[in-house]
């Protein structure tokens, strides 16, 4: 009897998750053995994690449990890191000391933060958005302030918070701590007034390139809840509770939380893929350059658009949908077919503000091309995470784990 042809995938996030449970589903029982390798025993909502990280979500509702989504009569689940990649011995290297060997490959590793070259954002700055990172930032928030109130000396830096770039990343997590400073001012016996936040951003504008009116609409919300904006302000360093900017002035702040971008994981460039800010520019049916057997997919590629001639910003809906096509190309492959293009769509941007608001663009049936507003937008940013949950583990899922759009 032939050896059944083994697929292996790197990563349980949006990619991940949605390639491993496409192949538990379509595959026949017999036609491939699937294992799906990641860091930890469960799927983090990285979309979600700028609410544990100013604690207005707990982390555990940010998560699920992989055994709850993966069947495992249907595929295999290593809890391990992966290290490295053998391409020409076409195995995969893992921290635990064991190896897996790979037929097919899909690696959907994630991202890290960028820093542009910016010195002291690792040693001094939050910038792990996994649940791990936003769980140590939320309980640092805290404690700035129950120390405090027990302080006879404050100094201005104690209850600064200055946000790294006004990306989407920075604007939703603004959102929530803006939301959440005044609750976190009672609870502590805190004066309102002692509470400072900056969002910092290097270009013309917070959202560089998104809808102006929306843009507007978040910053002047945001402004309204106490945020201070530095827009067309580079920062050049960050020192020990200091943010460096480049025309000189310092910003005392004992939480900065880095938000200016992400490059693909290092274990790209560092198993020897060719890559642009550890992203690989891969082939229109995911394969990266040259590789028959090795498919690259969420913010570990890079993709172009080809209508802005510029690339796809590194998202999970376009994460997802790499997910279902890289999955559907091995299946292709094992039976003998053809792979297929991936066809990017585009359903929408939404940002969460914190609270109840919202902003952002759809793009589906007859809200095609509308801006939405306050509780609309919040609506729909809820509903599109109901969707990918619908899709990951079908109703009972979104009764465990959904959002009230409501
Ligand atoms: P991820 O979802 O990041 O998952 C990577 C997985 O790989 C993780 O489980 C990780 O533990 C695992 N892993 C990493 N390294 C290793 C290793 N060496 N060995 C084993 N396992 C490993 N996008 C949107 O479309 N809409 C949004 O509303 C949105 N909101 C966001 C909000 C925030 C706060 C952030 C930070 C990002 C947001 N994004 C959003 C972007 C989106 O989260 C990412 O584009 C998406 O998560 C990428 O999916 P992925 O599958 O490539 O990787
Ligand atoms: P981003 O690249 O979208 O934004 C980073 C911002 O930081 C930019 O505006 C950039 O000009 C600024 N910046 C860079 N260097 C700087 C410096 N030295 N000083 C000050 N500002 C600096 O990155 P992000 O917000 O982390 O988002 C990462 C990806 O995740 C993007 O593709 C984004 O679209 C996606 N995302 C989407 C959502 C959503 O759809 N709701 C939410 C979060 C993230």
């Amino acid at each position: 009897m032939a050896k059944k042809p083994q697929i292996v995938i790197l990563g349980a996030g949006y990619g991940g998750m949605i390639a491993a449970t496409k192949l538990q589903k379509k595959l026949g029982s017999g036609e491939a053995h699937v294992t799906l390798v990641s860091k930890h025993k469960y799927h983090y909502q990285t979309t979600w994690l700028h609410e544990p990280a100013a604690g207005t979500m707990h982390h555990d509702d940010a998560r699920i449990e992989i055994d709850k989504v993966l069947n495992s009569n249907r595929a295999n689940f290593v809890q391990d890191t992966v290290i490295s990649i053998n391409k020409d011995e076409k195995k995969v290297i893992l921290k635990e000391g064991g190896e897996l060997a790979y037929d097919y490959l899909i690696i959907g590793v994630g991202a890290t933060a960028e820093t542009f070259g910016v010195e002291g954002v690792f040693e001094h700055a939050y910038h792990k958005w996994t649940i791990d990172g936003v769980r140590e930032l939320k309980d640092h928030i805290e404690f700035q302030f129950s120390k405090y109130r027990n302080e006879t000396v404050h100094k201005d830096e104690d209850l600064t918070f200055v946000v790294a770039g006004a990306g989407f990343t920075g604007i939703e997590f603004i959102g929530e701590l803006s939301e959440r400073v005044p609750k976190l001012c009672e609870h502590y016996d805190v004066p309102r007034e002692k509470v400072k936040m900056y969002v910092i951003e290097a270009a013309p504008s917070a959202l560089p390139g998104f809808d102006p009116e929306l843009v507007e609409y978040a910053m002047n919300l945001l402004e309204h809840r106490g945020v201070e904006f530095k827009i067309n302000t580079p920062i050049a360093e960050v020192k020990e509770n200091l943010v460096v900017l480049k025309e000189g002035e310092e910003i005392p702040a004992s939480t900065i939380i880095w938000a200016t971008g992400v490059r693909g994981n290092k274990l790209i460039e560092e198993s020897g893929f060719e890559a642009m800010r550890g992203r690989v520019k891969v082939d229109a049916d995911l394969r990266a350059p040259g590789e028959e057997d090795v498919f690259i997919i969420g913010d570990c590629a890079l993709i172009i658009n080809e209508e802005t001639e510029r690339p796809f910003p590194p998202t999970a809906q376009i994460a997802m949908q790499q997910g279902a096509v890289a999955a559907e190309n091995v299946m292709a492959l094992i039976r003998g077919g053809t792979t297929s293009n991936l066809k990017p769509e585009i359903l929408g941007t939404l940002a969460s503000l914190g609270g109840k608001e919202a902003m952002g663009t759809v793009n589906v049936s007859f809200l095609k091309g509308r801006k939405l507003y306050g509780r609309s937008a919040y609506f729909m940013k809820h509903m599109s995470d109901n969707r990918y949950l619908m899709k990951l583990g079908g109703p009972l899922l979104v009764l465990s784990k959904g959002r009230n759009p409501f």
